[in-house]
Formats: C-alpha cells, structure tokens, sequence
C-alpha cells in the first residue's frame, strides 16, 4: 500500500508539475500577444536633487495596460518571462520606447535623462551591445548621456568581467550605469569597487526604515560614505516624507526619488507635473506630497 500510495503522489506531483508548465506556457502566450499588441506601456518616475530641486532624471517602469484588467505592476508578468527569450524582447521594446519618448520630450524643449532597468538575462545575453547599437542606428539624433542603464548587482556578479566589459562599452556609447536596490544583494567592496557605475541606488527598504532602525540608518551612512569613497554618486529610493529627505540631505545624499515626490506616470502626464514642479520653492513639494 505504502508503494502504491508512493506511486500516486509522484503521479499527482507530476500532474501538477504538468499543470504549471501548461499554465506558464499560456502565460508567456499572453505577454508575447501584449507585446505584439503594443500593450505595455512606459510610466516615469523623476528623481529629483532635493538641495536645488533639479529635476536629473526619470526612471521608465514598464506597465501592462492590460484590456481587461487594466494597469498591470511589473511584479505580474516580468517574473514569467524571466527565463524565456521573450525577456529579452520585452527588453528592448523599453530600450526603443525610452528613446521615443526622449525625442518626443526633446522636440517639446526638455531634455531630461531617461533610465531604464535592464534585467539580468538581457545584460548576460552574448549579443546585447550589438543588438543596442542596432536600436541606436534607428535614432540618429540620440545624445551621449540621455539613457542610462539601472542594473541589479545580482546580475554582475555571475560574470563580473563580462559585465565590466559591457558598460565599459555602452560608456563608449555615452550611457551611464547605475546600480539598482543596492545593499540587498551581496556585493562584496572589492565587487563594487571593479564595477565602473557612475550612480549607486539605495534600496528603498533602508530608506523606508532608516528613521525608526538605527541599524538602517548605519547602512545607509555606510553606503553614502562608500559611495564618496569610490566617488559613485547616490540616488536614494522610496522617499516618501519630508522627514525622509530631510534625513538623507543631513547625512550628505542629495539624490531622491520616491512617492513624496512623484508616483511613477504616464508620459502624457510628466510635462504638467514638471510645470508645476519649476513653481516650487525647495521642500515645498515634500511638503505637500508626503506619501504617509
Ligand atoms: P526598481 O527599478 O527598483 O524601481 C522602483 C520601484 O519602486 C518601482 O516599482 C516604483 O514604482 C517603486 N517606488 C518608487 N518610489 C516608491 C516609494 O516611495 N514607495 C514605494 N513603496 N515604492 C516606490 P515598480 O514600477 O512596480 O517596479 C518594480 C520593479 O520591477 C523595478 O524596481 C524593476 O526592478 C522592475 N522593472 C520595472 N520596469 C522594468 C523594465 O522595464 N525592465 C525590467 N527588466 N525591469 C523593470
Ligand atoms: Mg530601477
Ligand atoms: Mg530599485
Ligand atoms: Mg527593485
């Protein structure tokens, strides 16, 4: 009995098993339709220096506008694509996206830097700073410095002289890099210290407690700290109250982004929030838009 009852929990295991590959299967069916549907969208995110109230850049976080469900969060269908080649493809629909919107805002007369997060199979894919030039040849009027690349430090390290050998060539490019929700993975210094990113994001999980955790404040001085030393500029995320920026301008970090400042949103919108931003005194905007 004991067999036989083995034998029917590998069976519903396999089952199961067959199941979820049935239902990954039509998942991925779904998003490679969105994609050839022109579903996703962009939203945009500025990151602010909150000493001058110089706006320095927006992040591009992609969105599913999905027909029935409506806006759909990165967290419901990036993880699907994670292993499939449609990663990449989606990937490069932002890269192309980003670009567009850039020349869109630029023929309006604002040039402001675009980053976009770039996943970790598509920074290791073998061809990725070909098939980049190859979206850059499609727009003759691209700036050295108006795209960055925001990478997860999860994704350096599994090849840290492939890595290095890429952004050293986007650099050539005019692309800068930064180092995305940083402090979470497991970059040891000397990592850090061989990967040539211009810009380092703090996580925004020390930002949210570093007010009540002491523990989160000293990793915080510790990363701006690192930071000057390696002389990486510091982008802190999650900045959601004043007391929050307040706390970052006092420990030296000048570079924010976060709700308190602006919930990420759709291009349409970004021009109106901008001028209404340059009417703004420094922290009146914090003032105002506290998140909590
Ligand atoms: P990320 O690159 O670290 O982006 C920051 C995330 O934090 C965004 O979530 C943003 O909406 C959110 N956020 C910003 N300020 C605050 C705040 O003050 N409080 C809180 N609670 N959250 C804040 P989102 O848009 O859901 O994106 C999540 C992640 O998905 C991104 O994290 C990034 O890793 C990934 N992602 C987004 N767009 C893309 C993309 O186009 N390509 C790739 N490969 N990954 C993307
Ligand atoms: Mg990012
Ligand atoms: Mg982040
Ligand atoms: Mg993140």
């Amino acid at each position: 009995i004991a067999k036989n009852s083995g034998k029917n929990c590998f069976h519903i295991f396999d089952v199961a098993k067959d199941v979820a590959e049935k239902h990954q299967h039509e998942e991925l069916e779904h998003i490679r339709l969105a994609l050839n549907n022109d579903e996703f969208v962009l939203f945009y995110q500025p990151k602010i220096n909150i000493k001058t109230n110089q706006v320095i850049g927006v992040e591009a976080l992609i969105r599913w506008d999905h027909p029935e469900q409506g806006i759909l969060p990165p967290v419901a269908f990036l993880p699907v694509i994670e292993q499939d080649i449609l990663d990449i493809n989606v990937g490069e629909w932002v890269i192309e996206k980003a670009l567009t919107q850039l020349f869109t805002w630029s023929e309006e007369g604002i040039d402001i830097p675009v980053s976009v997060n770039i996943s970790p199979q598509q920074l290791q894919s073998f061809d990725f700073v070909k098939r980049l030039k190859g979206i850059l040849k499609k727009f003759p009027n691209f700036k050295a410095g108006s795209i960055e690349f925001e990478i997860l430090e999860t994704s350096a390290l599994k090849d840290i002289e492939q890595v290095t050998k890429i952004i050293l060539e986007c650099h050539d490019l005019g692309i800068k890099f930064s180092i995305d929700d940083f402090g979470t993975g497991y970059s040891s210094l000397s990592y850090l210290k061989r990967l040539p990113t211009e810009f380092l994001k703090i996580d925004q999980s020390f930002i949210r407690d570093m007010l009540i955790d002491p523990d989160d404040k000293a990793i915080v001085q510790g990363i701006i700290g690192l930071a000057n030393v390696f002389d990486r500029r510091i982008i802190a995320e999650g900045v959601e109250t004043t007391a929050h920026g307040e706390q970052l301008l006092a420990l030296g970090c000048h570079l924010a982004q976060g709700y308190g400042i602006a919930k990420p949103m759709p291009a349409e919108k970004f021009l109106s929030w901008l001028k209404e931003w340059k009417k703004k005194n420094p922290w009146e905007y914090l003032m105002a838009n506290n998140y909590r």
